[in-house]
């Protein structure tokens, strides 16, 4: 069967690609390798920045998720002295994975995506149109769309050929924890970072609640959570009075490289474009507003008024040019926490006495 547009892989990029499109009147396949309901490696932190955009997509009897799901408006840092407090402004949604993505890909259905789990694709073939295999089976299509996140077999040499180098996994699990605060905290130390927020409704009593513990790890340093939360001393003192509620999931090789929003004339969103350092909170937004463009910009070499070369070059430039800013301030934000705190503490003491600077910063990731 021949379809307008075929999307591989149905994490939020993926979906918010494939539901955009069919909503134009497009013909969308979405293969997805894995299957919903399923635990992600995540911080679960949803910037305010896409959550209008993220209820637009989801159908309606799904709002209630976002409306529902706690704001967080405060996020304390804890590096080497005292916490540093940072405004969230305008507020995030803190919405477990295991939801968001089951519920984008209930949505894809409801749009009349051929949505399809437990499809793994191995291979494409052409630049237009193109000719897609999964489990087996060829599909094919006027466009594609690759959505298949950080790591898979879409994934450029170049960057593959720096996965030996790098050392970092990610690992996160549900714990219950009586009383958290209801800030996003990120506990750096020398092996990395550990991100804690709550990610279910505060109870009326003001009692239990499940927090997402998810770290970024150097795996020389630590690979499970116990002995990453050892690594911080305010960390470890808080985890001990915690109960695990989900089994851990981990992730590798994580890896920082710069934008590919396209491949030839194949469209990349997502982390399939570049992977954006979780501390900053925004990979899903992120995966969330390149998909949206990405089937914009094929609207038109869908409905006969573009090349497919001309969309990809008009989806490579918007992203240049509103999306990739966020990547660059991240990378900065990335050097300044990983440098030896000899000169990472007078740079934080610096930031906790300006909050204007501190705002400015942050505000420049969004
Ligand atoms: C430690 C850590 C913490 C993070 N914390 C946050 C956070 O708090 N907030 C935030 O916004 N972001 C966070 N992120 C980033 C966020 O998880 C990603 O940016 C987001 O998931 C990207 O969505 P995506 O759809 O591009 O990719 P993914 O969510 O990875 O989805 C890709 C999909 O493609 C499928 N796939 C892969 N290969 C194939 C194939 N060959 N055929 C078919 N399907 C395939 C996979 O199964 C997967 O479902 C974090 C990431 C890490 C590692």
């Amino acid at each position: 069967m021949s379809y307008d547009l075929i999307v591989i892989g149905g994490g939020p990029g993926g979906c918010s690609t494939a539901i955009t499109a069919a909503r134009a009147g497009a013909h969308v396949l979405l293969l997805e390798s894995g299957r919903y309901p399923r635990h992600r490696v995540c911080g679960e932190f949803v910037s305010a920045e896409s959550l209008a955009l993220l209820s637009e997509l989801l159908s309606s009897d799904n709002h209630e998720m976002v409306n529902s799901a706690p704001r967080i408006s405060r996020s304390r840092v804890f590096t080497d002295g005292g916490p540093l407090h940072l405004p969230i402004e305008p507020a995030a949604a803190s919405i477990p994975r295991f939801d968001l993505d089951r519920t984008l890909w209930h949505s894809c259905l409801e749009a009349g995506v051929d949505a399809r789990q437990g499809h793994q694709v191995r291979y494409f073939h052409g630049n237009g149109p193109f000719t897609v295999n999964a489990n087996g089976e060829r599909f094919a299509a006027k466009s594609l769309v690759n959505a298949a996140g950080r790591w898979s077999f879409l994934t450029s040499s170049a960057i593959r050929d720096r996965a030996s180098e790098e050392r970092w996994i990610g690992v996160k699990a549900h714990f219950v924890e009586k009383n958290p605060s209801p800030t996003v905290d990120l506990y750096f130390c020398e092996g990395g970072y550990c991100g804690v927020q709550p990610v279910s409704a505060p109870t009326t009593n003001g009692g239990t609640r499940t927090v997402n513990a998810c770290a970024m790890f150097r795996a020389d340093v630590a690979t499970d959570l116990p002995n990453i939360f050892a690594a911080h001393p305010a960390l470890c003192e808080r985890a001990a009075n915690w109960q695990i509620a989900t089994e851990p999931v981990r992730t590798s090789p994580l890896i920082f490289h710069k934008p590919e929003p396209v491949q030839g004339t194949m469209l990349q969103v997502g982390d399939a474009a570049t992977f954006v350092d979780p501390f900053i909170g925004d990979g899903i937004s992120l995966a969330l507003r390149s998909g949206a463009l990405a089937s914009k910009c094929l609207a038109g070499f869908l409905q006969g008024s573009r090349t497919l070369v001309e969309s990809a070059a008009l989806y490579e430039q918007f992203y240049t040019r509103n999306l990739a800013p966020v990547f660059r301030a991240s990378s900065m934000l990335r050097i300044l926490l990983r440098v030896p705190s000899i000169i990472r503490r007078p740079a934080m003491s610096l930031l906790q006495r300006t909050p204007a600077l501190t705002r400015q910063i942050v505000r420049m990731t969004r």
